[in-house]
């Protein structure tokens, strides 16, 4: 897989977080790949594809109540109607340089749109399954699910309108359908859902 960098610009060029995330990208990608991978129990896996990563100067655009509400950041941006991502595409970098938003949570948002990558790359069908299946499979593998929980139970009142609410949703109906079942098997089960349709 190649890595294609987009160079970043405006008030975050020379900070030290970001000069960090530019020159281990490659090892960073890897290793959130690497979690999905082992996540799918090696059913998904890097194909050949180009990943264009960039940060944008756009922190304002999307709002940061909590935490999790910061796992919105990280977008797969979709160069074209029904095309396949080939972006992951750093968004509200201010967030990213705020004091409680610390590797753990970044790793998790990469992991998290790792896995929608990945299952594209994969399974090009997964896109026509429900909404719920999509996010849940990516917000579980990064182990985000419970902590969007906690947060909407504490703060709905603060969660921004939908879609925000969207990954509570999806949360909940992911683990209702999929509940107990080890990642590996869930991961097959979308496989076989997706080669169905
Ligand atoms: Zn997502």
């Amino acid at each position: 897989m190649e890595i294609v960098t987009i160079p970043y610009q405006g008030r975050f060029r020379g900070n030290r977080k970001i000069e960090y995330v530019y020159n281990n990208i490659e090892n960073i990608i890897n290793e959130a790949a690497g979690k999905v991978i082992s996540a799918s129990g090696g059913l998904v896996r890097l194909t050949d594809d180009v990943l264009h990563f960039g940060f944008t100067d756009m922190g304002t655009c999307v709002p940061f109540f909590t935490p999790s509400a910061i796992s919105r950041c990280i977008l797969p941006f979709r160069p074209g109607k029904g095309a396949c991502s080939t972006y992951i595409l750093l968004m509200g970098t201010e967030a990213f340089l705020s004091d409680y938003l610390g590797r753990t949570t970044f790793d998790k948002m990469l992991v998290h749109e790792m896995t929608h990558k990945l299952l594209m790359m994969n399974w090009p069908n997964h896109n026509k399954l429900p909404l719920y299946i999509i996010e849940g499979i990516a917000i579980e593998t990064a182990g985000q699910g419970d902590d969007i929980i906690r947060t909407y139970r504490r703060h709905p009142f603060r969660m921004p309108r939908p879609p925000m609410h969207l990954y509570p949703y999806a949360v909940v109906k992911f683990r209702e359908r999929f509940g107990g079942l080890p990642l590996p098997e869930v991961y097959r089960e979308i496989g076989r859902l997706q080669s169905s349709l």
